[in-house]
């Protein structure tokens, strides 16, 4: 039987949320995940999986059994000729990265944190950056679940195709997902230039660099003028002897300057502005010039990625990518007009259209707009205020942020919504699966 851990409490990475599950059960593999979904169901007990805890949105608290993924972890297999690797669910990017590097491969695109696991991070559709690139959902071409009915259901691209639309962004609600296999691709190295230039010109031409480049990505700091830009490109096509990766003395620099700079002075700026809420947008403008210009070459999932030690909770609407730039127009006037003291930037990024079906960049290039909180502070009526803009932009929260969208707003949104009802309703027809605010997202 798994291990069980009574009582325990369950929390978010953001602190904003927590749970008192009736009991934690924390299986090994598919037989034992099996064994708790037929135990649940003799006792009548509802089940939520739960990752790494890094949603903010409510989608894992649950009074009733938790299901704990860390032990589903480590690698199944790998297809080094196809460039296929099939991971256990509850194994981190972090994990998977490092067992690719191994085998000379990599994933094309990566969010920017890897302490998230593989069925987790698919289970909100979370992406990375670059027209160009899938999200992690659409790397993912086969999946292997147990459903609340006693079965292992299978699906991949040409066994149960639809399945695995449904699959690609799954909230957690079509079973518990025990292995995964991504399409991968050459391990590569990224070159990245990080600098700091005019908002607006920025703004003026954002659709063709987001074009141009292989990944873009730009924050700004509300009370300054200039956004601090990321560009990511990609150099494989280039012989080692130029674009040798970082070396461990530049790596070391790099790792200090994150740690000094970029994290230890926004953390401190933070804590200064939550006892004076009144000076942050002048510490805002300090803490933009301490973000220099820097450029480096590493292997790609160190460049992806980047270090987040201070905790927060987030909002991210993706949007259709031409109505990206109108809605941060909109919001950056909201938060000048109302003098809103932010401590955390506002982010853009963008994706290509996704093949899952609840993925909110389903059927359409996307632009992406995250709006950060400092975890113990969001401000409630900016997040209202500007929830309100992104909607109208025809904006689709990401479904591990937070938001206030309920079915009736949600099911107009999504081109194949009763595809994934129905997929839903076939693996787990009693709602096993469920908790309050997975049944107010989808109606049932
Ligand atoms: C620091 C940080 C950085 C982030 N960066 C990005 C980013 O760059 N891009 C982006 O799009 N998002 C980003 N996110 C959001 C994050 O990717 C999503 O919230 C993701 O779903 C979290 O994965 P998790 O492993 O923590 O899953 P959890 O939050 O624990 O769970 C998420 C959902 O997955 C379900 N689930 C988990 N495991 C299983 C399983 N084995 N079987 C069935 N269901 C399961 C849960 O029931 C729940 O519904 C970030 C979040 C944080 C905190």
């Amino acid at each position: 039987m798994p291990a069980r851990v009574r009582g325990g409490t369950w929390r978010s990475w953001g602190g904003n949320l927590s749970a008192e599950p009736a009991v934690t059960v924390r299986p090994a593999g598919s037989d034992q995940v099996l064994a708790v979904l037929a135990d649940a169901a003799r006792t009548g007990l509802r089940v939520r999986p739960a990752g790494s805890g890094h949603s903010c949105s409510p989608l894992v608290p649950t009074g009733d059994a938790l299901l704990d993924t860390s032990a589903l972890t480590g690698l199944v297999s790998v297809d080094e000729e196809h460039q296929r690797v099939t991971v256990f669910a509850g194994t981190t990017l972090q994990e998977l990265n490092l067992v690719l590097e191994e085998h000379g491969l990599a994933l094309a695109n990566l969010p920017d944190s890897s302490h998230m696991t593989v069925g987790g991070a698919i289970a909100t559709g979370t992406h990375g950056t670059g027209l160009g690139q899938p999200s992690l959902g659409g790397q993912v071409i086969g999946v292997s679940m147990v459903t609340p009915g006693g079965d292992v259901v299978s699906c991949s691209e040409s066994h149960r195709p639809d399945l695995l639309a449904a699959a690609r962004t799954h909230l957690g609600v079509l079973g518990v997902l025990v292995s995964v296999t991504l399409q991968c691709v050459n391990a590569f190295r990224l070159h990245c230039a990080e600098f700091r230039e005019p908002l607006d010109p920025l703004l003026d031409t954002l659709q063709e660099r987001m074009s141009a480049a292989d990944h873009v990505e730009f924050s700004w700091m509300p009370g300054t003028t200039t956004a601090h830009t990321r560009i990511l490109s990609r150099l494989h096509r280039l012989p080692d002897e130029y674009t040798r990766p970082a070396s461990p003395i530049s790596r070391a620099l790099r790792r200090a300057d994150d740690a000094v700079l970029r994290t230890s002075l926004t953390a401190g700026l933070g804590r200064v502005g939550n006892l004076l809420p009144r000076a942050v947008n002048g510490l805002n403008r300090i803490e933009s010039l301490a973000e220099s210009s820097r450029r480096y070459t590493d292997v790609s999932y160190r460049v992806f990625t980047v270090a987040r030690p201070v905790r927060y909770v987030s909002a991210e609407y993706g949007l259709p990518l031409e109505n990206t730039v109108p809605a941060f127009r909109e919001l950056r006037t909201l938060v000048e007009a109302h003098g809103y003291d932010l401590s955390f930037p506002l982010t853009v990024r963008c994706s290509p259209p996704d093949p899952a079906l609840l993925s909110p960049a389903a059927g359409r290039y996307t632009g992406w707009i995250n709006l950060r909180q400092y975890g113990k502070r969001p401000r409630q009526s900016f997040l209202t205020a500007a929830e309100q803009i992104l909607v109208d932009h025809g904006g689709r929260p990401h479904w591990g942020t937070l938001h206030t969208r309920t079915a009736a707003d949600l099911a107009p949104c999504y081109p194949r919504w009763e595809d994934f009802l129905a997929a839903r309703a076939e693996l787990d027809p009693e709602g096993l699966l469920l908790n309050e605010h997975t049944r107010t997202l989808l109606g049932v």
